[in-house]
């Protein structure tokens, strides 16, 4: 018996913020009129705490990948030489994306599961690079790179540096204007518990200056037009309006959580995220299972290995029927062989060791692991009592 329809335990999307459900709701106001321009321009004020910067912050009616297209086209123009650093599916994206605007790619992969060596982004700098694009962390493999590193890096070239910050914002600590990140993306599905349909991303004024030369097609995507008109309070394009809503109502939330200040509550939700990453990891891997990015692990989500001969589609599938419990299989190669679990926004520490008891009944009973009830939620409480300084 469930009483849940179903708990996403998803890397995107997450449960959905009930303050947030009710703004979207009640959001059916016209996008051409003083109500909305004041919600609009409220949230984009608040978008620029929560990204952490003094650069403009635009929003668009897309997905996240919507945001990763106009980085690339904006940006960029044919025959243009760009760096992608790539560690796992989404940094295969950037690959395809730069080639679809006939950028020519050099491309710096880590295995998966790993994250990059810093000498070797280094070494692969140069200096007829006009963009280098990455990931804050790559959600397939559960893997955070040092964005801070490869933004100094990045910063004694002329670069610019976009950093697709999907799941990085709201589980990562970003100083974008002292680090130099050109454009951050960030995702409605994410850690801001509202569903999928937005995309947002800061600009820095390197970038807004790049844009003057750069010659790729771009129409609904473009970031010049966007700005014009954001600074009226409206977008140029009917805009997912209750989405908007829905995100205001989640920052004001995410605001709550440290007495209004939002700056302190995205400080405050990274941390979480951290604690229960740290938790889930250590429950997880009291259990048997193995890192799958042992030496760089995100906050954003746990990505473990099953062992040997087992197959991690089982353990999605049991905690679906048993619980109602959502998790991520691997992607492409990576199916099979890991499953994810994210700590996105929504997940506290009460998700954290229902997970993990659930965990524990699957361990034993669908893979025939030798486990102990309480096991790895002992281990979770454990990490989550010295993270709280108990
Ligand atoms: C979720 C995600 C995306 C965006 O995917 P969409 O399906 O377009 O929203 C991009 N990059 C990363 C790292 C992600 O986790």
């Amino acid at each position: 018996f469930n009483v849940c329809s179903s708990d996403l335990f998803t890397p995107g999307p997450t449960p959905l913020l009930p303050a947030a459900q009710f703004a979207m709701a009640a959001a059916d106001i016209h996008h051409r009129t003083p109500e909305f321009r004041a919600m609009f321009q409220k949230v984009l004020a608040q978008l620029k705490v929560f990204v952490g910067t003094k650069n403009d912050v635009l929003l668009l009616s897309s997905s996240g990948t919507g945001a990763m297209e106009a980085s690339v086209s904006n940006l960029t123009s044919p025959g243009d030489k760009v760096l992608v650093l790539t560690a796992g599916k989404f940094g295969e994206r950037w690959v395809g994306l730069a080639k679809a605007f006939g950028c020519e790619p050099d491309v710096m992969s880590a295995p998966y599961g790993q994250t990059f060596d810093l000498a070797a982004v280094k070494a692969a700098l140069k200096p007829e690079h006009r963009v280098v694009f990455l990931q804050a962390t790559e959600t397939s493999t559960a893997v955070r790179h040092d964005v801070e590193a490869i933004a100094k890096l990045v910063g004694q070239t002329d670069a610019l540096l976009v950093v697709d910050g999907i799941t990085g914002l709201g589980t990562t600590h970003f100083d974008v204007d002292g680090w130099g990140i050109d454009v951050l993306i960030g995702g409605s599905q994410k850690a801001v518990m509202i569903p999928p349909g937005l995309s947002y991303l800061s600009v820095s004024e390197k970038a807004w200056a790049a844009m003057e030369t750069s010659k790729n097609p771009r129409y609904y995507f473009d970031l010049r037009k966007e700005r014009k008109n954001a600074a009226k309070g409206e977008s140029a394009y009917t805009p997912a309006v209750a989405l908007i809503a829905g995100l205001g109502a989640a920052l004001d939330y995410i605001a709550g959580q440290a007495g209004g200040d939002l700056e302190k509550g995205r400080m405050a939700l990274v941390d979480n995220a951290q604690v229960n990453a740290a938790a889930t990891r250590a429950g997880l891997v009291a259990l048997g299972f193995t890192l799958f990015a042992p030496t760089a692990p995100a906050a954003a989500a746990t990505a473990v290995a099953v062992p040997e001969g087992m197959n991690s589609g089982d353990v999605v599938k049991a905690l679906k029927s048993r619980f109602a419990l959502v998790t991520a299989n691997g992607q492409g190669e990576m199916q099979g062989k890991i499953f994810r679990v994210a700590h996105l926004g929504f997940f506290d520490y009460l998700d954290t060791v229902a997970l993990l008891g659930a965990m524990e009944h699957i361990a034993k009973h669908t893979l025939g692991l030798p486990v102990v009830y309480g096991q790895a939620v002992a281990a979770a409480q454990q990490v989550y009592a010295d993270a709280v300084k108990e």
